[in-house]
This record gives structure tokens, sequence and C-alpha cells, in this order.
């Protein structure tokens, strides 16, 4: 029986945050809360309910390694069959009754004397833990311009991630702003259903085909049936994207195939020269994230829908106006502009020792020793922090990793005779943003803006190497990375736990 048996306090309720429950619970972990600010589980797959949200990663990889689905309907699942899985993965580990709904957590502080992180809640109450897993995801927060006019525009507006389900598209002249991953999946929905759309382009992507057909019958039996199959096809697509990567850094060949691959996609659904122009990016490939449809090209080419990539100047009541005067009328106006992709934990505030908040110690952009761990905000341990995100390959690898460490980390608390924490080394810390930092110069990410890198080019976002690398160098925590912060041991009353 363990001395001090750590609490844990997971804030949100997506993926990574199940996959570390999961993790802990395995681990016979069991004092652990998640707090989730909605009533309802499935971060991102909760959120994006839009016409067409679908994963473009495939299934069999974008699924939890332990827990494979053999019945998805096609390669890349729409939100609500994720949405779905996320649950049964989240009943079947015992982590739904650990979840505490509705329950924002407003701020978190670090308690020196304690070693414990103290957490004010949206409804005024507070709770503890030992150990701190913020798992909010960077795709959480969606952002709209701020184009002058936009408050005074009469008809009616809301970002994809918010979609408006009772506002019937139907015979309305929309505008759609912003032209990313969201936007080329609900372009072709909306496209059918409206009067007239304008999709107002700032930079064209490169594209790939993506039809995602229904699986045939036949298919599905057999990967639901034929033994090994599935896990043929799950290492099969993981080797594919890790081959992926080497057109992200560079390698020419597999560059070219990808280029050739976009280039025809283009060629093959754009008859109009002009459009096409338009389509072209003009920047490196795979520097802004590369789309997936075979879809959003052929509803450009609709009699009722225009592709508009002079800039926005102002919006009017009725109406966008662009940079040559031209008022393009506007019933509705749907933000595909995506997300805060950098704040990591907001709106919660984090404070750590002495008094520092991260946004102090992030305030030259995020960074944390594998997305991880932070000098001076001892047991915090993130899920899907700085530098782990994919420019191709599947986030659940990185988040199955990332939980692998941080029960690791709390199986080694536990072995402690008191309460303990962990506070990354801020030369082992500093040394590794360098090396990434470094590694990200080298990278096709420094060639252009976008939404992995901050203001003054820092990647951000992104993590430089193969998905394998990350996940080889988290397997498990090197205590001499960290210093192990001891405490006074504390009252029987204070061990109480998290919520
Ligand atoms: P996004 O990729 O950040 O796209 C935002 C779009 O808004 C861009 O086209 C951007 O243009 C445009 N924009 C921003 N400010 C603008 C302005 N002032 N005027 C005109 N246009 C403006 O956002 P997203 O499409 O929501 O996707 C975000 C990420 O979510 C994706 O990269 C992906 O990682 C994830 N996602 C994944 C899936 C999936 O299938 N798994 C689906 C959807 C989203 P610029 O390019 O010029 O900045």
């Amino acid at each position: 029986m363990p001395v001090h048996a750590p609490s844990v306090a997971i804030v949100g309720s997506g993926f990574g945050g199940i996959a570390a429950a999961i993790a802990l619970l395995r681990d016979g972990i069991t004092d652990l809360t998640i707090f989730e600010k909605a009533d309802d589980l499935g971060g991102v797959w909760r959120e994006n309910t839009y016409p067409g949200a679908a994963c473009d990663v495939p299934s069999h990889v974008y699924s939890y390694s332990y827990f494979q689905h053999r019945d998805w309907s096609r390669p890349c699942s729409p939100h609500d069959e994720i949405h779905d899985y996320l649950k049964e993965a989240a009943d079947a580990f015992g982590v739904t009754p650990r979840i505490r709904f509705s329950t924002e957590v407003t701020r978190a502080t670090w308690d020196e004397q304690a070693l414990r992180w103290q957490l004010e809640l949206g409804d005024g109450t507070t709770a503890q833990a030992d150990v701190l897993v913020p798992a909010c995801g960077q795709l959480s927060i969606p952002t709209q311009p701020a184009i002058p006019g936009a408050d005074t525009f009469a008809g009616h507006q809301f970002h994809s991630a918010r979609w408006d389900h009772d506002h019937d598209l139907t015979g309305r002249n929309v505008a759609v702003i912003g032209t990313g991953a969201s936007a080329v999946q609900f372009v072709p929905s909306v496209a059918e259903q409206a009067g007239h759309l304008d999709v107002f382009q700032r930079t064209p992507n490169y594209m790939l085909p993506r039809r995602n057909l229904a699986y045939a019958a036949p298919v599905r039996a057999a990967i639901r049936h034929v033994p090994g199959l599935q896990t043929a096809r799950r290492g099969g697509m993981l080797l594919m994207m890790e081959a992926m990567v080497n057109a992200l850094k560079g390698n020419r060949a597999i560059g070219a195939v990808l280029r050739t691959m976009s280039w025809a996609l283009l060629h093959r659904h754009v008859r109009d020269r002009e459009l096409r122009r338009k389509l072209t990016p003009q920047f490196a490939y795979g520097c802004k994230r590369i789309l997936f449809s075979s879809y959003y090209y052929p509803a450009l080419t609709r009699k009722n829908v225009e592709l508009v990539d002079t800039p926005i100047t102002q919006i009017t009541a009725d109406a966008v106006v662009t940079s040559d005067g031209v008022q393009h009328p506007a019933d509705t106006i749907i933000w595909g502009t995506g997300f805060d992709t950098q704040a990591f934990v907001a709106p919660m505030e984090i404070v750590g020792a002495g008094g520092r908040t991260i946004a102090d110690a992030w305030a030259g952009g995020a960074h944390a020793f594998y997305g991880l761990t932070v000098p001076g905000f001892p047991n915090m341990f993130l899920l899907y922090g700085p530098n782990t995100n994919l420019g191709v390959g599947s986030i659940i690898v990185m988040l199955e990793a990332q939980a692998r460490y941080i029960a690791d980390a709390v199986r080694r608390l536990r072995a402690q005779d008191g309460p303990a924490a962990w506070d990354v080394r801020e030369d082992v810390e500093r040394a590794f943003d360098a090396q990434t930092q470094e590694h990200l110069q080298q990278s096709v990410w420094t060639q252009c803006a976008s939404w992995y890198r901050n203001e003054a080019g820092r990647v951000v976002n992104n993590w430089p190497g193969y998905m394998f690398e990350y996940v080889r160098a988290t397997k498990a925590l090197n205590p001499g990375h960290y210093t192990l912060l001891r405490a006074e041991a504390r009252s029987s009353s204070d061990e109480a736990v998290s919520a």
C-alpha cells in the first residue's frame, strides 16, 4: 500500500484527457477527476458539428491503439461516429463516472508548502489535486478576425465550431470567410443549400483527394472478421504517414509525388483557368496544413458559388465589402477562421511557483519539455502541449505517449514516502527547446505564416520529427531531468482528494 496516493485533476475530456485517465486507471491510480466545462465529453468532436465534419485522418489510426473499433463506416469517420467512439472508450475503461461535467477550472495555483494544486472552479467552489493535467487542446477557442463593421451585420453569423443548426441556409446569400480544413469540409454542403455562396479566401491551400466513400459490406466484414487485418491496416497507415513526414523534412521525391497529386486534383476538377489560378498556392508544399477533399473544388465550380480572393475591408449590415469596393450581399456569415492555437490552457489561469503565471512563462511563445512539463510548474503535465502537433500523422499516437508518461510520473510519485512533486529542470527544458527550435528551422513550416507559428515566427505548435521518435523519447520519465520536491507530511485531513 503506497504511503501517499497522489490525486490527479485532469482538465478537459477530449481524446487527450480521456487517454490520460485511462492510462492512470490502468496503473491503479484511481484518485482522479476530469473537470469538463461542458455537459458532455468529447472536446473538438463535441464542439465541431458543422455539416461534413469528419476526421481527415483514417479512424484506424485516429483511435486508441488499445481500443480498436472494428466497424467504422468509412475510412475517415464523421464527427458523430468519433464522438460515440470516445464515449464508448470512456465507459469501457471506467472514466465516465470520474468526469465532473459542467465544471470549468478557472484558475489553478501551485501551493509551494503543501506541494499541491489549488483549483478555483467556475461555480465558485474549490478543489485540490497533487497533479494537474491540462488537456485543453490546441483547437478549442474559436477566433474571428477583427473586420471593421462585423458587429453591424444585420444578418445571422456564427463560427464553424459553433454551428447554428437552427439556421436554415436554404436559398440564402451566404458568405464563408476562411478556407482551411473546416471550411473545405462544410463548403460543399453549404453550396448545395445556399441560393448564393461567396467563399472568401485569403490564401489557397494544397489539397489531396479524399472521396471517403462508405466501406463496401465485404470490406467492412473483412475488417471485422479477418484476424490481423485491422492491425496490418493500422500499421500500414502509420508507416505511410511517417513516410509523408519526409516530405515536410525536405524529401524531394515524396514531396514531388504529393505536389503532383495536388496539381492533378486541381486540374481535374477546375477547368476555368482564372479559378485555377486563384486556387494555386504560392508557398512551400506542407508549410500550411495539407487539406483533403474531393468535393471542395467541384463545389467552387457550381453556378451559385463564387470564390473571392480580394481582401475583405469591411462588413456592413447586409454585405461583405472587398478592397476593390465591391459589395458582396450576404444575409449569413459563416466564420471558418480557425482557433486561438497558442494559448494551450486558456482561459484557465495557471499560477506556478513564486506566483509566476503560465502566461508570463510563455510570453515569447509557449514551450515545454516534450510539450509536457514547464519549469516552475511542478506536477503539471500538459497534454497536446507546445510542439506536439503533427503536420502529418495521428495526434492520438502522441496523446497516448503523453498519457503513458504522465502515468509513469504519477506512479513514481506514489512510490515516495510522502508528498512529492516533479519540477522539470530549467536547463533541461531550455536545451530541449533550443534543439527543437533548431530542428524546426530546417522544416518547411518556417517558410510561410500559419497557425503553427506565432507573430515572431517561432513554430510553437509542431513537433519537428516522426511520431515514433516522440513515442520513444517519452517512454518513461527520466528522474535526472527533474528536481523532486518534497513536502512536510500533511495532516490526514489534508489528504482528502481532488474534488
Ligand atoms: P484554419 O486552418 O486556421 O483556417 C482558418 C482560415 O481562415 C484560413 O483560410 C485563414 O486564411 C482564414 N482567415 C483567417 N483570418 C482571416 C481574415 N482576416 N480574412 C480572411 N481569411 C482569414 O482553421 P480551421 O479550418 O478551423 O482548421 C484548424 C485546424 O483544425 C486544422 O488545421 C486542422 O488541424 C484541424 N481540423 C481538422 C479536421 C480534420 O479533419 N481532422 C477538420 C477541421 C479542422 P490564411 O490561410 O490566409 O491564414
